[in-house]
């Protein structure tokens, strides 16, 4: 019998964050391909299935989309569940539409298993509304990369237009993304937020502006990044260090950070 291919979101890594569909499937599944960014306790759920990392960092050897799309066909005609785990959502800057577009085209079964993505996390992390009620009634999600050939990326209207702004794979391009905004007519005095590795134990977060966009993304140590811009985040430093100083305390971290310390650098 011919099988599925299950896209999986992995959620931003902590894994009591994925959903419980999730988690059956990595369970039963016969073999899993995974971005480099799951962690290993998101990966030892399906510490009895085949795993294969074939995700993509940028700046690091990257396995081609094409590749994968066949591996994944390929594994589809030899076992019954055969799970694409993807970091995050996998409808959000995660490549679904290749892999979908070519094992439909293979006649192969696709499923898709929402994840929660980045800018979710990170709005947990911080605590702040990303559509606190009289300041933002509109979020974005967006990415300033593009790939070559590809139609022009209008990332700076779609900033421009929303009040809150979740920004995908930028950290490493802060000064470009804060000139561009500025230079566009935003305040440089729109407040940001960085944060790292949302969800996890070593989760970082970052204050400033939009003006100094730059010196608060350089502050993270590498890790995943996301950056959130709008006036949601006026005053959210103080707020964040007001929780930090409850965190030790709270019910539900000590439930899901088993006890681990928490740096923060708020
Ligand atoms: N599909 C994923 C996004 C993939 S793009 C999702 O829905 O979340 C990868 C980018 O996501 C990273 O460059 C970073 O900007 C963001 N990201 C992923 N995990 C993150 C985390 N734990 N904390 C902060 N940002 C994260």
């Amino acid at each position: 019998m011919p099988g599925a291919v299950y896209l999986v979101g992995a959620g931003p890594g902590a894994p009591d964050l994925l959903t419980l569909r999730a988690a059956r499937l990595l369970e039963r599944a016969d073999i899993v391909f995974h971005d480099a960014l799951v962690p290993d306790e998101v990966l030892f759920i399906c510490r009895n299935s085949i795993r294969i990392k074939v995700g993509k960092r940028s700046g690091r050897l990257s396995t081609a989309q094409n590749f994968i799309n066949k591996q994944l066909a390929d594994a589809a005609r030899k076992y019954e569940i055969v799970v694409r785990l993807k970091g995050g959502d996998p409808m959000l800057f995660g490549r679904a539409h290749e892999e979908i577009a070519y094992l439909k085209e293979k006649r192969v079964r696709v499923e898709i298993v929402p994840g929660v993505t980045a800018a979710l996390a990170a709005a947990a992390e911080l605590a702040v509304s990303l559509t606190r009620r009289g300041l933002s009634r509109s979020v974005v999600f967006l990415t300033p990369r593009s790939g070559a050939g590809e139609r022009p990326n209008e990332w700076v209207k779609a900033a421009l237009a929303a009040d809150t702004v979740a920004i995908y794979m930028g950290a490493g391009e802060a000064a470009q993304i804060s000139r561009a905004l500025i230079d566009a007519g935003k305040s440089h005095a729109t407040p940001v937020v960085v944060v790292e590795n949302a969800s996890l134990p070593d989760a970082r977060r970052f204050f400033g502006t939009l003006g100094t966009l730059e010196t608060v993304a350089a502050a993270g140590s590498g890790g995943p990044a996301l950056i959130l811009l709008g006036e949601v985040y006026r005053g959210s430093a103080i707020i964040a260090a007001w929780r930090g100083k409850q965190s030790s305390s709270s019910p539900t971290e000590r439930a899901t950070r088993s006890g681990r310390a928490r740096s923060s650098s708020s």
